[in-house]
Order: structure tokens, then C-alpha cells, then sequence
């Protein structure tokens, strides 16, 4: 049990984490980077504490840094939210030795999904459906990877067992690459990750990036809370993100849920965490599991009706859920945009003094931003300023709802995407749903050689 929760993270997660310590009645602890001094969330906080220069690598990623403010705050628990540390084992390992609470799984659940091998074959057991290939390292003997890559049949893809961050792939379209591929991929690996294990398997060619929310106690109860469908990328970045995924029978969905709760329940899982699969023609292979809070875990808030962050930490504290697999009920439909910071023509960061700063509202619009007027967006982080979710009845309604929403939005000061938004949702094929990975990098190549408006 704990009573207050140090945020060791940034931004508007940062903001989203302390509201649901706040409605939990928890006191909250914000550490943050020189930069991020005059953010919203930080004087709000009921302490704050600065852990370091505007370098990630010197504050946010720094484990000293942050057990250190834990330390001289008297912090009980810490909140990783995405991205920084909060997949990392050392870690979860490191704060719980300090006799503090990790709002998370457990090390060993984040070492496992880590390491995507180790991962591939979790999966496997518990009877969730994985690309073909198998679940164990590649041997060092070209022969011998030759005679798999073979069997599986091109194109495959070789990925880093601990890669991430779209990172350490490489996609392998005739025998004749393979031998490269494998070096490339190999010495990354090493270089990027410091594992030079790297396996293969069947790469996909159209496939959606379909994935489920699991929630889980530390008592043996495990949720699964839905999908998402978040196939619009950029550079393997979502854009945006909705649920449910359309077009897809719940049938087969409900069969995928039902695995990734038995995986988790063998695994002693216990948090929110999110199962990440392809889907193509009408099958789904599971391609890794993130252990933590995510970006677009609003759409699922929104069909759900739950507040994912304080179940998160009502868990994290040893409450039991007192849910239902049968009392979830998705209701309507939700979309994300992902709000950055950045040129909508050619992708460039804008960072700089936000001069107006207008936002939409109405009947199911939610906005999660720490960004105020005036606020100065630092150059040194991610450029996501705000996430503007809606929820309509049907996918339909949300789709209005989100137009209306995005032609209120103004920002002066720094480039958005927003007008990048714009199109997208009046997209013929986006708005039929059910679009795959690559159309949004192929509407763009499109519009670069003006073919499109
Ligand atoms: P990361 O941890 O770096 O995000 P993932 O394993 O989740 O890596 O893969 C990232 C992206 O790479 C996927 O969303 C998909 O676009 C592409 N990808 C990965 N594996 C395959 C595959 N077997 N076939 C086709 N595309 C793949």
C-alpha cells in the first residue's frame, strides 16, 4: 500500500497520471528536467522535484537520478507512464529494491516480453497465434538459417530478439539478401541493444496492427478490455489509433482476448499491458507485448467506460478487480489523433512558444494535453503535445465528431499536424475503415508527387 506516487515522466502522461492519483486521493510527487520546469502538471504537483538537466539520458532515463528524488521526497511508489524507463527490467528491479512500488508487472513479466523470442514462445504456449517461424534464436551456421528462412518461404524478415522502437529489422525479399541481412541485423543488434540474437520469420505484406488491453490483479483475475486498431503509421509511429478495430468479427477478437488472458494468467501478469498482433486475411499473429500504459489507451477508456490509469494503480496497490470478463462492454466507437509538434508537409520538430492555443470541445471530445498558451514546447523530447480523442455512438458519429473537432483547433507559435488530421479523416479508404499498415506512408508518397490535394 501506498499513499503518494512519484511521476517519472514528462509531458501530458505526466498530467493524465496525476489526475488519476488525485481522484484516488494519493499525493503526487512530480520529478521533472530542468526544461520541463514550468509545465501545468508541475505546479499542480503537490512536490516537485527537478532530477537533472533537459537530457533524457541525464534525467528522465536516469535511474539514480530519479530513486535519488524518491529518496529525499519520500516518495512510496513510482509511475513510469511510456517510453523512458518504463520498460525497463533494471529498473522495476531497482525501485522495488528500494523497498518502493513499481506501478507495473513485475521485472521478470517485462524481462520475458523483452525479449521477443522469449515472448514468441510465451505465446505460443498459451495458445496465442504467432507469424509463422520459429520461436527460438537464429544459429550462427548460414546453412542451417538458409534451410529455414526456406521453409517459412519469402519474404521474411529478420528482426532483433531485443529490439524495439522499430528498430533492428530487416525485411529479406529473395535467398539472395539473407546472408546481408543477417549481418546487419546482428552487428545492430549488438551495437543498439547489446544482444546480438536475431530470429526470422514470415514477413507480412498488407498486413492491420490490430491489438488488445489486458488489466490485470495481482490475485489471479485477468481482463482483456478490448481492441484498438492503430494500422496508421508513419515510420512505424502511430498517427492514429481507434476501437474498435472495424470490420474485424468480434467473434474472432473475443477468441484473440481469451488467449492474452491466459497468457497472462501463466505468466503471473499483473498491471495494464497490451498484446500487439498483425492481422491479415482474417487471421491474427501476435508480434510483442508492451508491459506498460499506452499512448492510446484513451480510445479504450472511452468504449470501455473505465478509468485505465487508477485501475492501474488500484492493482499496483494489491486491490483486486472486482470486474467481470462479462460486465466489460464496449460501447460506441473512439478515435485518437496524435497531436505533434512538427512540420505536417515534411515531418520536421517544431518546437517553440505556443502562442494560441484554441481547443474543441462539445459532446464526446476529450483533450489530453499539458500544453497551456504561452507554454514553450523544449526541443529535447518527443513531439506529441496533445491527444484529441473523440466517441460517437458509431464509428460514423466519431468520425464527425472528429472533424468538428479538428477544425475548431487552433495553434499559432509551432507547426501541427493538424491539418495532416484533417485529411486523413476525410480519406475515402480511411473512412471506409480497415486501411493497413502502410497506407498512411503511401497517401504520403502520393501527396509528394501530387497526385493528391
Ligand atoms: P518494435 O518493438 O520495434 O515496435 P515490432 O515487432 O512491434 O517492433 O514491429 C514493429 C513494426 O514492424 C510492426 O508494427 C510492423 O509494421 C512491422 N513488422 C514487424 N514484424 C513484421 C512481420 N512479421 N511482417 C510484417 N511487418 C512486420
Amino acid at each position: 500500500m501506498f499513499d503518494n506516487v512519484l511521476i517519472a515522466n514528462r509531458g501530458e502522461i505526466a498530467l493524465r497520471i496525476q489526475r488519476a492519483c488525485r481522484a484516488l486521493g494519493l499525493k503526487t510527487i512530480v520529478a521533472h528536467s530542468e526544461a520541463d520546469r514550468e509545465a501545468r502538471y508541475v505546479a499542480l504537483a503537490d512536490q516537485a522535484i527537478c532530477i537533472g538537466p533537459a537530457a533524457a539520458r541525464l534525467s528522465y532515463l536516469s535511474p539514480a537520478a530519479l530513486l535519488l528524488a524518491a529518496e529525499a521526497t519520500g516518495a512510496q511508489a513510482i509511475h513510469p507512464g511510456y517510453g523512458f524507463l518504463s520498460e525497463n527490467a533494471g529498473f522495476a528491479e531497482q525501485v522495488e529494491a528500494a523497498g518502493l512500488s513499481f506501478i507495473g508487472p513485475t521485472a521478470a513479466s517485462i524481462r520475458i516480453m523483452g525479449d521477443k523470442v522469449a515472448a514468441k514462445r510465451a505465446m505460443r504456449e498459451a495458445g496465442v497465434p504467432c507469424v509463422p517461424g520459429p520461436d527460438s534464436a537464429l544459429p550462427n551456421d548460414f546453412e542451417q538459417v538458409a534451410a529455414i528462412a526456406a521453409e517459412i518461404g519469402y519474404p521474411v524478415i529478420v528482426k532483433a530478439a531485443g529490439g524495439g522502437g522499430g528498430r533492428g529489422m530487416r525485411v529479406v525479399r529473395a535467398p539472395g539478401e539473407l546472408a546481408e541481412a543477417i549481418a546487419v541485423t546482428r552487428e545492430e543488434a549488438q551495437r543498439a541493444f547489446a544482444n546480438p540474437e536475431i530470429y526470422v520469420e514470415k514477413f507480412l505484406q498488407h498486413p492491420r496492427h490490430i491489438e488488445i488491453q489486458v488489466l490485470c490483479d495481482q490475485h489471479g483475475t485477468a481482463l482483456w478490455l478490448g481492441d484498438r486498431d492503430c494500422s496508421l503509421q508513419r515510420r512505424n509511429q502511430k498517427v492514429v489509433e481507434e476501437a474498435p478495430a472495424p470490420g474485424i468479427a468480434r467473434d474472432l477478437i473475443a477468441r484473440i482476448g481469451e488467449a492474452c488472458v491466459e497468457a497472462c494468467r501463466r505468466i503471473g501478469y499483473r498491471g495494464v499491458g497490451t498484446f500487439e498482433f498483425l492481422y491479415e486475411d482474417e487471421a491474427f499473429y501476435f508480434i510483442e507485448m508492451n508491459t506498460r500504459l499506452q499512448v492510446e489507451h484513451p480510445v479504450t477508456e472511452m468504449t470501455t467506460g473505465l478509468d485505465l490509469v487508477c485501475e492501474q494503480i488500484r492493482v499496483a496497490r494489491g486491490g483486486r478487480l472486482t470486474l467481470k470478463q462479462s460486465e466489460i462492454k464496449l460501447s460506441g466507437h473512439a478515435i485518437e489523433c496524435r497531436i505533434n509538434a512538427e512540420d505536417p508537409e515534411n515531418f520536421s520538430a517544431s518546437p517553440g512558444r505556443v502562442t494560441r492555443w484554441d481547443l474543441p470541445g462539445g459532446t464526446g471530445v476529450r483533450i489530453d494535453s499539458h500544453v497551456v498558451a504561452n507554454y514553450v514546447v523544449p526541443p529535447q523530447y518527443d513531439s506529441l503535445i496533445a491527444k484529441l480523442i473523440v466517441h460517437g455512438a458509431t464509428r460514423e458519429e466519431a468520425l464527425i465528431r472528429a472533424r468538428i473537432a479538428l477544425s475548431e483547433m487552433k495553434v499559432e507559435g509551432i507547426s501541427t499536424n493538424v491539418p495532416l488530421h484533417r485529411e486523413i479523416l476525410e480519406d475515402a479508404d480511411f473512412v471506409a475503415g480497415g486501411v493497413d499498415i502502410h497506407f498512411l506512408e503511401k497517401r504520403l508518397a502520393l501527396r509528394q508527387r501530387a497526385e493528391l490535394p
